[in-house]
Order: C-alpha cells, then structure tokens, then sequence
C-alpha cells in the first residue's frame, strides 16, 4: 500500500521499513515508513514552526478543521475499518465501530471552547482565568485502539491550540498513517505529523525540550518510564495506564440479564482493553449459575478473522502478548478450573479461545495482574465488605463495576471503590463529554470532557486592579 510518513505537510518515506503483521493470518500485511532520530528532529522542528500560527487561530476556525477531518474520515469509514481489521485484528463491525467513535470524539471536540473565567470582580479589581496552549503535543499511542486513541488526544490538543506528532504502536501504525494522509489534505503543515518507530523512538519525545506535553496511553511499565523522562524539562503529561478492573456481583442481581453484559465487557477486542472486566466477584452461591452462563457465551463466540463475516472474537493483536497469554494461561491451569475455553488453536494467527476459570487464589497471576486477553477469572465472596477490600488491594484503580437490581445500594457500594471510573450496571461505558483517567498506578491526569480540554493548556490568571 505504500503509506507514507506524513511530515511538516509532506508525504515522505521513512528511513527504512518496518513489517506490519496481520494478527489473523500471522503474515505480513504491509511494510511501514520507520522514522530515524533525524527525521523525529524534523518533525519536533516543523511542529514548533506550525504552533504559533495554529494556536492564534480561534477556536471555532480550528472547530472548523476538526469538523473537516470528521467528514473526511467519514467518507472513507469503509477503507478505514478494513485497514484497522487486518491490522489489529478486531471484527469488522466492532472496527466500524471504532471508526464511527473517533469522528464522534471530533466533532464533540469542534463544538468545544476554553473560555476565560471571571474568578473576581467588583469596583476594586478584575481576576480571571485564561487558558493557552502548551505547544507541541506527543501522542503515543499502543496498539489495542490506534485510531480511537489518536483522536482520543488528537481533538482535545487541536481545538485548544496545540500542535500534534503522533506515534502509533509498532504493531499497529498502518491507521494512524492512513489517517496523516487524509489530514495531509486539511491541515496546515505541521498542525498532525506522523512518526512510525520500532518502540525505539518514544524516550526522545518524552525528553526534548522541544516537547511541550507527552499524552501517553499504555502499559503501567511504559509510563512509569515516561514520567521519569520528562522529569528533567518538567515536561506536562498525562498518562492512561492499566488497569485491573473488577466487575461486583451482588446478591440481588439477575444473573440471566447481568451475565451476557459482564462477559461481554470481558471478552470484547479479545480482552485488549484498558477498562475490560479482568476479574468477576460473585456471591458463593452464585458462582456456579455463573459460570455455566459465562461457558454458555464463551460455546456462542466466534473466533476468527476479523474480515470473515460472523466473526465475533479476533486474535490477540501481536505475536508478544499471545505468548504472554499462552505462559499465563499455562499457569492459570495449574492452579484453578478451567470451565470454558483454555485450548490453544494451532495457527497461524495469534488466536485464544475465551476462556473462563475459577477455583482461583486471590495470588494468582491472573487475578493480580492485567491479563489483557480473552481470560476471565470467576471469584467467589462471602461478605461484601470483604470482597471490597479483595477489589481494592491492587495498584491498579482505572475502571470498576458494580451490578445489581437495587441501584441506590449499588451507588453506595461503587461510592466504595478505589478507581476512577466506576459503572453501575454496565461497564466500559466512554464519551468524549466525560473526563476519564485513572486512580493510583493506573495513571495521572484525565483525557475527555472538559478536564480533558483543560490538560492540554496552562491557566495564567490575569490580576488586574480598577483603582
Ligand atoms: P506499551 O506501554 O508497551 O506501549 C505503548 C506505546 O508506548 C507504544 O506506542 C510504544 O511504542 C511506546 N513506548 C514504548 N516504550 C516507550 C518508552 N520508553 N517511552 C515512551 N514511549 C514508549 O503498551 P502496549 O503494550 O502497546 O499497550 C497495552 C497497555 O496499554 C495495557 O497495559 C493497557 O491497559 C494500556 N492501555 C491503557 C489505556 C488507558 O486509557 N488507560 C488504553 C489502552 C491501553
């Protein structure tokens, strides 16, 4: 396909190729445009040349281009989810899906404005706040949502007047480049630029001076290492992170009604998402009820290439973390039941079934940590006060949800729960309208709503006397 850099408003090559997989097949779908460090250095330069014109603009002018890419993304909502299949992996309609939100989270973000706040006023004095751009914005990106995480920073850094490099994952960049492309043709020079590295390029961005903010979204690892490099220029930064999220039966819930929802927030992209449901805690007596629901769904799933019509579940996204799958899945059998799923399909492609296991420990690795893949833990409590403590005693605090047919007494309980999102009855609910970001070690800072619009400025209060 032959997709190109996009850099200081031109389409160029990289300095050499990188191999894109196709998750589904385990071949390669396409060879990608790698950027070296001078290239990198280019595009931090062009991005600082495009800033001051770009955050002069008004608002509604840069509302203007914002819709402008939602139109042409739109247009093309067909070729972008197929490249997105083949690429990540995802069913096609979950892709446009995925498609259709990110044009959603542009126009919400064309609509909005910072508009300066009047904190004090009387005969004596006038004290107010404005909002100004940051500058330059790096948007790294992982591989589970490419697309909806592009924009999920790309809009709020452009409406507010900042100017953007993105950096897709390795494994997925075909999306982000499709999508510099299509900018390319409505952007000024600079405004997007698009760098594809081989996971060797994000510390420079993380620690140029020529970097204003570092939006990041991936693995709690990766972002510790990223707040520590932007330590030395105090560089802004917001970090989405991972997350451990349980789903909180309680007793008086419909478990014919509640179990589909649940399994479902499990399993969707193959389990490759920061706010999955990664461990279930059901009453004891419901534990079995349970189970034999969730095997029921997991017997119903499709797994698949994400092209082929009637696929419901597609492979995990790469080569490293299937591996990391296998070895989890390997251990999780060792030391609980597995009630559905648990094969490992011959290739090619990097395919699991979805599977279900309980009888677990609160120690295993699949409870503790993210397993971001198709693997649900069903745990059993007897006390609620107790399984609160179970939930919270994690370093992750990113999602939760809790499910019940009393929704007061399920308000009380999430009101319990240490994280920064928590549902009630349903899960893995976003909107652009509403601020989203983690607790604890599953990130600082938020993306969406207005607090999300707010972390791309800095406020400078203007302090002025009328005597
Ligand atoms: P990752 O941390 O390995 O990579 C994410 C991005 O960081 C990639 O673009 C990668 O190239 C880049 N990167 C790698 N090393 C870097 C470094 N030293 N400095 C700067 N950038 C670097 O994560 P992943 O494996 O691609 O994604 C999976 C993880 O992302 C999961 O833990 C998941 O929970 C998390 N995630 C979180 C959210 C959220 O909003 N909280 C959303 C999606 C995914």
């Amino acid at each position: 396909m032959a997709l190109k850099l996009l850099l200081d408003g031109k389409l160029v090559d990289g300095a050499a190729g990188l191999e894109v997989i196709n998750p589904a097949t385990g071949t390669v779908l396409d060879i990608a445009p790698r950027a070296d460090v001078a290239q990198a250095e280019q595009a931090i330069a062009a991005a600082r040349r495009a800033f001051p014109a770009w955050s002069r603009l008004s608002y509604r002018e840069r509302g203007k281009y914002l819709e402008r890419l939602a139109d042409a993304l739109d247009a093309r909502r067909d070729e972008f989810a197929r490249l997105l299949t083949q690429e990540q992996g995802k069913p096609l309609a979950e892709a446009q899906g995925e498609v259709f939100g990110t044009s959603a989270t542009l126009r919400w973000c064309a609509g909005q404005e910072l508009k300066p706040v009047l904190l004090r006023e009387d005969a004596n004095e006038r004290i107010m706040e404005q909002r100004y751009p940051l500058g330059v914005v790096a948007a790294i990106i992982p591989w589970n949502f490419p697309l909806a995480l592009l924009t999920q920073k790309l809009g709020p850094a452009l409406i507010t007047g900042n100017v953007v490099i993105a950096k897709p994952a390795p494994t997925t960049p075909l999306t982000t480049l499709l999508f510099g492309e299509m900018a390319a043709e409505i952007l000024p020079a600079g405004v997007l630029q698009t760098i594809v590295d081989n996971n060797d390029l994000g510390p420079l961005f993380t620690s140029h001076p020529g970097i204003d903010f570092v939006s990041f979204t991936g693995s709690t690892a990766t972002g510790k290492k990223v707040m520590a490099s932007a330590a030395d220029t105090l560089k802004r930064f917001s970090l989405e992170l991972g997350g451990n999220d349980a789903a909180l039966i309680l007793d008086d819930a419909d478990l014919e009604s509640v179990g589909p929802k649940v399994f479902g927030s499990a399993i969707g992209n193959s389990g490759q998402i920061c706010i999955a449901v990664k461990r279930v805690y059901a009453p004891r007596a419901m534990v079995d009820p349970l189970c034999d629901i969730f095997a029921r769904l997991a017997g119903e799933v499709v797994v698949g290439d994400g092209l082929n019509q009637g696929t419901t579940m597609g492979p995990v996204q790469n080569e490293a973390q299937y591996d990391k799958l296998v070895a989890l899945l390997d251990e999780t059998r060792a030391v609980g039941t597995i009630v559905a799923g648990g094969n490992v399909p011959d290739g090619p492609g990097y395919f699991l079934e979805p599977t279900v296991v309980r009888d677990l420990p609160d120690d295993a690795r699949l409870v503790r940590e993210e397993q971001f893949g198709p693997i649900v833990p069903v745990l059993g409590y007897d006390e609620l006060d107790d399984v609160i403590a179970r939930i919270n005693a994690t370093p992750y605090g990113l999602g939760g949800s809790v499910w019940s047919s009393d929704t007061d007494r399920a308000v009380e309980v999430a009101s319990r729960i240490e994280s920064g999102t928590v549902w009630v009855n349903r899960h893995r609910s976003l909107s652009p309208d509403v601020p989203f970001g983690g607790a604890k070690q599953s990130g600082i800072g938020v993306q969406n709503g207005l607090d999300g619009l707010r972390e791309h400025t800095q406020g400078r209060i203007v302090n002025i006397s009328l005597k």
